[in-house]
């Protein structure tokens, strides 16, 4: 069980009838869907909203909290690919969309435990190190924001460990409890007007002259407009849908409470973490300070928790030998959406929107992308964003699944341990 349903435990909805039609169906109840949701509802339309699931028990629920916004090309990749003035306009985009989710946070009275602590990012070769104190400064001359780079003789002031090469500190970024936050956007949604359907599961959309016939599993709606928000979790309802993302388990495990004196040695300034690791690793304290909260790749596309419960451990004391022996108290997964060329977008297809993509940071982008796809829908110029992109490319999926993952995955291990291997012969950093 994740640990965030302790405070935050999944709604159970009740059973109402679906109604025969709506303006807008929208698929899948995370932060996308409900976004969009709010947005339409708000504008005065008629909304439902279908979930196979309980609503947010897909990942938006169960995310690590931090509200990176991140991209995963970084400023130069995305210039070579979309050219200069389109890098610049994503980058802006995803401080645009930090700071709206800010001010929707604080607008709305959420109460979501939201701490804008700022984010550590260690680096694991020299040349990490480098290119990050440079990104630091663009992000400070070219989007005025709080950017720094830390070296490693600094590094203990942020974070209590040598494994890194130094880093850099960014203060646009913080963390919140993600169940809280989509409790409270489900109440929203509600409150706006839109029917929430949970474990509902829509099983086909089809074209009905100017309209859409949406099947589900307990009736049929016919809507104006579609907006189809399942992400990681997209299924064979939609198998266009299905071949564009990539859905890759991500796993979260919680350690017991430690000290505060212990926290306070490891998280000085209970920062959110991320590395450059290929295999990254984000982490953070708990809101309430006591535990720490240590995410990664899974690796497994089936099977048993315990390997890669057992790797994230292992991943976790390289960084803190303290916690070798720490008990390890919820380890639980989701999955996250990647495409071809990992950058999040809102695209249609005949007629339909989606809003997908988020490789592993939805906790901005989603609700920044949802509400973008609904204001398309009502025809707002406010709609238009910098994620509005082509469909992503086709993958060779089987049956949905990341085939390929475990192979991806242990490459990743390998090029990371040539790395500290690297490190150590040069006698720079603890083994890892
Ligand atoms: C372990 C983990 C850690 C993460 N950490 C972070 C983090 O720290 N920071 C960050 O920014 N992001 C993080 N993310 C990513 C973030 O959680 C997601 O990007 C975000 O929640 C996506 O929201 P969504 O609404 O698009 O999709 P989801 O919340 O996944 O919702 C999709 C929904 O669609 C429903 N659905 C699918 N098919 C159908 C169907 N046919 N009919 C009806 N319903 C359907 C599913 O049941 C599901 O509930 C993490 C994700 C995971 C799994």
């Amino acid at each position: 069980m994740p640990y965030w349903w302790r405070a935050a435990p999944l709604t159970e909805l009740p059973q109402t009838p679906v109604a025969p039609r709506s303006d807008v169906v929208i698929v899948g109840a995370g932060y996308t869907g409900l976004s969009a949701a709010i947005t339409l509802a708000r504008a005065g339309r008629s909304v439902q909203v279908f979930d196979k699931q309980k609503p947010g028990e897909g990942a938006s629920s169960r995310n690590g909290g931090i509200t990176s916004g991140s991209l995963r090309p970084n400023l130069a990749q995305m210039t070579t690919r979309f050219g200069a003035a389109r890098a610049l306009a994503i980058q802006a985009e995803a401080k645009a969309a930090r700071e709206d989710l800010y001010r929707f946070i604080a607008a709305e009275k959420i109460d979501c435990d939201f701490k804008l602590v700022g984010r550590f990012y260690g680096a694991l070769a020299p040349g990490d190190y480098d290119r990050m104190a440079r990104e630091a400064d663009w992000l400070g001359t070219t989007l005025g924001i709080e950017a720094h780079a830390v070296p490693r003789a600094e590094q203990r002031q942020f974070l209590g460990t040598d494994f890194y090469l130094g880093g850099s500190v960014r203060m646009d970024i913080g963390g919140l409890h993600p169940a809280k936050l989509h409790a409270a956007m489900l109440r929203l949604a509600i409150e706006a007007g839109a029917i929430l359907h949970g474990e509902t599961t829509v099983r086909g959309i089809t074209q009905d002259g100017d309209d859409y016939e949406v099947v589900t599993a307990r009736g049929t709606v016919h809507a104006r407009d579609v907006i189809v928000s399942t992400n990681g979790y997209s299924d064979a309802s939609d198998r266009w849908l299905r071949r564009r993302l990539v859905p890759v388990r991500s796993r979260i495990i919680a350690t017991a409470p430690i000290s505060a004196n212990l926290m306070g040695a490891l998280m000085p300034r209970r920062m959110m973490c991320g590395e450059t690791r290929e295999l990254h690793y984000y982490y953070r304290p708990s809101p309430d300070g006591t535990r720490i909260l240590f995410g990664g790749r899974d690796g497994t596309i089936a099977g048993e928790p315990d390997w890669p419960t057992q790797s994230l451990r292992t991943a976790l004391a390289d960084i803190f030998p303290e916690l070798g022996d720490v008990e390890i108290d919820h380890s639980w997964y989701g999955y996250v959406a990647m495409n071809r060329d990992m950058v999040p977008r809102i695209f249609s297809r005949a007629g339909k929107r989606y809003a997908a993509g988020y490789c592993g940071s939805g906790v901005v982008w989603a609700r920044w992308a949802g509400a973008k796809a609904a204001l398309q829908v009502l025809g707002d110029s406010a709609g238009a964003s910098a994620l509005d992109f082509q469909a992503p490319g086709y993958v060779p999926l089987v049956a949905g699944k990341a085939w390929f993952m475990p192979a991806v995955f242990a490459w990743m291990q390998r090029k990371d341990r040539a790395t500290l291997k690297q490190r150590r012969r040069n006698g720079i950093g603890p083994a890892g």
